[in-house]
């Protein structure tokens, strides 16, 4: 098998303006960057409002383990499988943040003969709109400085900015820094740092905004510190939602790319999936669903994490209703939860495979709760075994779910056909019943609790000194109805990233809270999180660098 950069490179990619005319968009709704990206214009948006929405499939999957699941290259081997079974069907994930493309090797379009075009693209620079997000955000930073050096009107407590700067790059020099050094004409001297570009509010506000309007009203609403008499000051005070919203107009029209099945893909938007909600943008997931019969997208990490905040955040806000559930699950990975090492995962074990089936069945049972209907997509790899596949499709079999052998990473979508017709089957036969799993005027510890009974079976919630209180107070100042967002290990249900399979009875400690009130979210941060990733000893930046041809070697 070719590696993913040799199989992309040989794509055989159609004119942008055929895949835009393949989404019923003329040549004048879009905006082309160069010859194989474009951006669908915001006139365009707007002339969609009213249509009819299509049916849309969200891919998720088991907790991740180093095996890996491959949860892009079913969404995208799965939407090109759609497409040739006769539905009109668009991809929806996220863009790359380039920051761990320098640090591990592993792009973020895809893989084998399921991948989006050009890849090399969209993992770096891509259209700007990274850019375009950290621009905005130190912008903002910038005011703040600048407000307190110019007599500090607002009465900033300079020990309250909760407004950090940002960079699309892994740093760990940058995590804590401090500003303003080198005398009166530099400003006052105050300790900060950066986080990288996907962790930013306004990364999460650019994908939950419906338009331009709401995204300047989201901006103006953001949180950057407080007053010495304790009040909020927000981006609206220092006057810098106009110009942010500004510097974002471009980056707010989604992105439209290819599959190598030449099949529409909408990538847009890349919020972190723990501080964040993890999911492409409201604004492309909504253009796609008027624009086409089905659209299936992905939701970061496992079920818990991913699944969960786009069921309880993106799609509460967004307005959206799901049809149904693919979790991807593979062999190799479950073996893993259920304790072959690593080294080990290319023999067969079924004994292994049965034990971490546990974390499937976790799953299973938690997207059941939100009235979706389920099926599991056994991601193949050349590895396993009749035996363990058997397994796997009697322990889903045992639950009334069908388990679908889908080959889509050797074959493309006509090896994922057979997933996508049990896809169709649940979303057309009437089964999807979708609610939240709390209401919104739940108050915001029983939403935190909720989600840890729920979904991860803990037993409770054990909350750090002072958070109880400043819940409350922001249920007061009128935040109370907003979902949470809960940022912990993706490696386990609990927050102990050790414990595999389906741990029951465990302890969710709350260290801190964190209020997005401009992306419309609390933060609940369970456990050590990290905003500013460090690369690792031999960064694969190494062995990156153009090749005789003019082209990117070694990033993939
Ligand atoms: P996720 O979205 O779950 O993080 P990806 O779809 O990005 O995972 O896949 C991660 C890596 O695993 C990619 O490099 C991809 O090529 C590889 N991969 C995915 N599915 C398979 C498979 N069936 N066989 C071999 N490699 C695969
Ligand atoms: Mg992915």
């Amino acid at each position: 098998m070719k590696s993913d950069i040799q199989i992309a490179r040989e794509a055989e990619k159609q004119p942008i303006a055929e895949i835009a005319a393949k989404l019923g968009l003329t040549p004048a709704e879009i905006l082309p960057y160069g010859h194989d990206k474009a951006k669908i214009s915001h006139d365009a948006l707007a002339a969609l409002e009213g249509r009819p929405d299509g049916r849309l499939v969200l891919v998720t999957a088991i907790n991740p383990t180093p095996a890996g699941e491959g949860k892009t290259t079913t969404t995208v081997g799965l939407g090109d499988a759609l497409n040739r079974i006769g539905k009109r069907a668009t991809i929806c994930i996220r863009e790359a943040s380039l920051g761990p493309n320098f640090g591990m090797k592993g792009g973020a379009a895809g893989g084998g003969m399921a991948q989006i075009v050009p890849m090399e693209d969209m993992n770096l620079h891509f259209t700007g709109d990274f850019h375009a997000v950290t621009s905005a955000h130190n912008l903002l930073a910038a005011l703040i400085d600048n407000h307190i050096h110019w007599g500090n009107a607002l009465d900033i407590d300079m020990r309250r900015i909760a407004w950090r700067r940002v960079v699309d790059m892994n740093d760990r020099a940058l995590r804590e820094v401090v500003l303003g050094l080198g005398g009166a004409a530099n400003g006052f001297v105050r300790q900060s740092g950066f986080d990288i570009t996907v962790a930013s509010e306004v990364m999460a506000i650019l994908c939950l905004a419906r338009d331009l309007a709401d995204l300047q009203e989201r901006l103006g609403r953001i949180v950057v510190a407080y007053a010495r008499d304790g009040q909020p000051v927000t981006a609206r005070d220092l006057k810098a939602d106009g110009a942010m919203t500004v510097l974002l107009r471009d980056a707010l029209q989604p992105n439209l790319v290819q599959t190598l099945e030449n099949n529409p893909a909408l990538v847009h938007g890349g919020p972190f999936a723990n501080i964040a909600h993890g999911c492409n943008s409201a604004i492309a997931t909504r253009a796609a669903l008027r624009l086409s019969d089905y659209v299936v997208t992905e939701a970061g990490f496992g079920a818990d994490l991913g699944a969960e905040k786009f069921l309880d955040i993106k799609c509460r806000i967004a307005g959206l209703t799901p049809s149904a559930v693919v979790l991807v699950a593979t062999v190799r990975a479950l073996k893993m939860n259920g304790g072959t090492a690593r080294a080990d995962l290319g023999q067969e074990d079924v004994d292994a495979l049965r034990r971490g089936c546990a974390n499937l069945g976790r799953h299973i049972a938690n997207m059941r709760q939100y009235g979706l209907p389920v099926v599991v997509a056994i991601n193949h790899f050349a590895s396993d075994s009749e035996a363990e596949i058997a397994a796997l499709t009697d322990y889903c079999g045992e639950r009334g779910v069908r388990a679908v052998l889908a080959r889509h990473w050797a074959e493309g979508g006509a090896g994922a056909e057979e997933l996508a017709q049990e896809v169709v089957a649940l979303a057309e036969g009437g089964r999807a019943d979708f609610q939240p799993l709390y209401p919104d005027d739940m108050p915001l510890f029983g939403k935190i609790e909720t989600i840890s009974r729920r979904i991860y079976h803990a037993a409770h919630v054990e909350p750090a000194p002072g958070i109880r209180e400043q819940l409350a107070a922001w249920e007061a100042a009128g935040h109370g109805a907003l979902p949470v967002c809960i940022a912990k290990t993706q490696y386990s249900f609990s927050t102990d990233p050790n414990l595999r399979g389906a741990p029951e009875g465990h302890v969710v400690p709350v260290r801190e809270v964190r209020l997005a009130a401009g992306a419309g979210f609390v933060v609940a941060i369970c456990g050590q999180i990290m905003t500013m990733p460090g690369l690792p000893r031999h960064p694969a930046a190494e062995s990156i660098g153009l090749n005789d041809l003019g082209q990117v070697e070694g990033l993939f």
